[in-house]
């Protein structure tokens, strides 16, 4: 078996692009149908769901000309793997296309959970449902969801790739700290250790991009305040000869 770097394992391989599942979410899949007895019919649409989406970030991606290696299923959703150059304008269709996607199979599904009668309707219609609700989700503007690359393409127009870079990730780390806050409130601890590894991601990413480090902006900070002492003492002393 071919293990990725993120531990992500390759369970098929359709064009060329390996399509892998992580072993947590494999395990969680597998205790909750076996365990907790919820059917497994509704993690093949979880998964569906998720897959679909990626499906048209994969698309979208090779028409703009980039290569697409993997799919990789994880228990927050999913990543489609890329490589290559393309413009900025090209990246923020890449980003849309898998909300796109979801609207798409989402109301399709309902069309058709419309036709279905009994049970088979009521699972299309969940389908349907969770569909729309992931492009929903997907499309909130903080990195790193679609709608974060979407608001960074958008501010790299107006004000350059490395400030939008910056604006984009500290408004990501500011959200999941909220996000972080309210759930720690509202006792739901997995959403306080999604919050922590939000603002790992975002923080990581920062680190990735070359933007400066928190340490020496404030080391420069110092030693301007430290210059600008100086300065002061110093007039003060040629005040103090006059
Ligand atoms: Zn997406």
């Amino acid at each position: 078996m071919n293990r990725a770097r993120t531990g992500a394992v390759t369970i098929a391989r359709v064009r060329g692009v390996a399509l892998r599942v992580h072993p947590a979410l494999l395990a969680l899949a597998l205790l909750d149908i076996f365990v907790a007895g919820r059917p497994a019919w509704w993690w093949g649409v979880m998964a569906g769901a998720v897959l679909l989406h990626e499906v048209g970030h994969a698309l979208v991606a090779r028409g703009c000309g980039l290569r697409v290696s993997a799919i990789e299923l994880h228990l927050l959703g999913g990543r489609t793997e890329m490589w290559g150059t393309t413009s900025e304008q090209n990246l923020a269709a890449v980003a849309l296309a898998g909300p796109a996607a979801s609207a798409l199979v989402g109301g399709a599904l309902f069309g058709l959970g419309a036709l279905l009668p009994g049970g088979a309707g009521e699972v299309t219609r969940f389908a349907a449902w969770l569909n729309l609700g992931w492009a929903a989700v997907n499309l909130l503007p903080f990195y790193p969801l679609d709608g974060g690359h979407v608001v960074r393409y958008l501010l790299a127009g107006a004000l350059g790739p490395r400030d939008a870079s910056a604006i984009t990730l500290v408004s990501a780390a500011l959200a999941a700290a909220v996000m972080m806050a309210l759930s720690w409130r509202a006792g739901l601890w997995v959403l306080v250790a999604v919050g922590v590894y939000l603002l790992l991601l975002a923080y990581r990413e920062w680190v990735r991009q070359g933007l400066p480090s928190f340490g020496s902006a404030w080391r420069r900070d110092r030693a301007a305040r430290r210059r600008a002492r100086f300065h002061v003492v110093r007039g003060d002393s040629s005040a103090a000869g006059e």
